[in-house]
């Protein structure tokens, strides 16, 4: 328990242009997304209800890889990943390979809380979706032709995510991804993946990761900075730790954001840029790439 509260946000770690009007837009949307966690988190709601309406903002942002904005892959399609987690019971929600979704992550929560399972893929995951009514869409509203002709645009890096920790000392963690650029129509990354693309516990921190989703996964590493974080790191060691960790084993290149049960924020990429925001407490938003 503790009177801190504190949410971070990233709209992926890639090979951004340092001069984009993107990235300008990518900051914006991080500080919109921070603030609106930053006010449900202030008003007493739960690190869970931050990490979603903040990634919501970000599924909506047309310039980031998630939601709307998302890369199709190489037939044209839009197929969506994305994870939440529950760090007070661990349990957690995703979907996979998901098409005509406006805002996966909140698929990911109804995964989480209305079956008996995880992780709920493709056509499967739609049924659930037509099911309990959830809100579907067309490709159109999803693609953002800049996003895929726009040469300042890596393969991938614009995924978004969030991590919270509320003011009853509950941790919770969100990512979603449009996954990587021209990707194999059914090829899923580290982003749905309990402990690479996220992981939440209580008893350490909550990560959320970015990057080369075949190498982020190698390591397991959101689960990693929480291992680095139980054996006495700091957030923020923890997770320039996990990046060289990456480097070093796989030659990957990414990007992680970390808040620990204290309440202290880690943030680590090897790549251009990263957007990100947060706010600690009631302070101002913080911003930076
Ligand atoms: N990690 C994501 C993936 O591999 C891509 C990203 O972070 O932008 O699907």
């Amino acid at each position: 328990m503790g009177d801190k509260i504190a949410i971070i946000v990233h709209g992926g770690a890639g090979a951004w242009n340092l001069a984009s009007a993107r990235l300008v837009t990518a900051i914006t949307a991080c500080r919109e997304a921070a603030q609106a966690g930053q006010q449900l988190l202030m008003a007493g709601g739960s690190a869970l209800d931050a990490v979603e309406t903040a990634v919501r903002l970000l599924e909506a942002c047309p310039v980031l890889d998630a939601g709307r904005g998302s890369y199709p892959n190489r037939n044209g399609d839009i197929e969506m990943d994305a994870l939440i987690m529950d760090g007070r019971t661990l349990d957690s929600g995703a979907v996979a390979a998901v098409q005509r979704i406006r805002y996966p992550i909140s698929l990911a929560r109804r995964v989480m809380q209305e079956t008996k399972h995880a992780l709920l893929v493709g056509a499967g995951a739609e049924a659930f979706a037509d099911q309990i009514g959830f809100p579907r869409c067309e490709t159109a509203d999803l693609l953002v032709p800049e996003m895929e002709t726009s040469p300042s645009a890596g393969p991938y890096g614009d995924t978004v995510g969030a991590v919270a920790l509320d003011a009853t000392g509950n941790l919770a963690v969100a990512t979603s991804t449009g996954g990587m650029r021209r990707k194999m129509p059914g090829r899923v990354g580290d982003s749905p993946l309990v402990g690479a693309g996220g992981y939440a516990d209580n008893r350490t921190a909550a990560v959320s990761a970015t990057g080369h989703g075949e190498l982020l996964m190698k390591i397991v590493i959101s689960k990693q900075v929480c291992d680095f974080v139980a054996a006495g790191l700091t957030a923020q060691a923890a997770s320039e730790t996990a990046i060289r960790l990456l480097a070093e084993r796989t030659g990957g290149t990414g990007g992680l954001i970390t808040v620990d049960r204290f309440g202290q924020v880690g943030i680590a990429f090897n790549t251009a840029a990263m957007p990100y925001a947060f706010s600690l407490g009631d302070g101002k938003i913080v911003d930076g790439r």
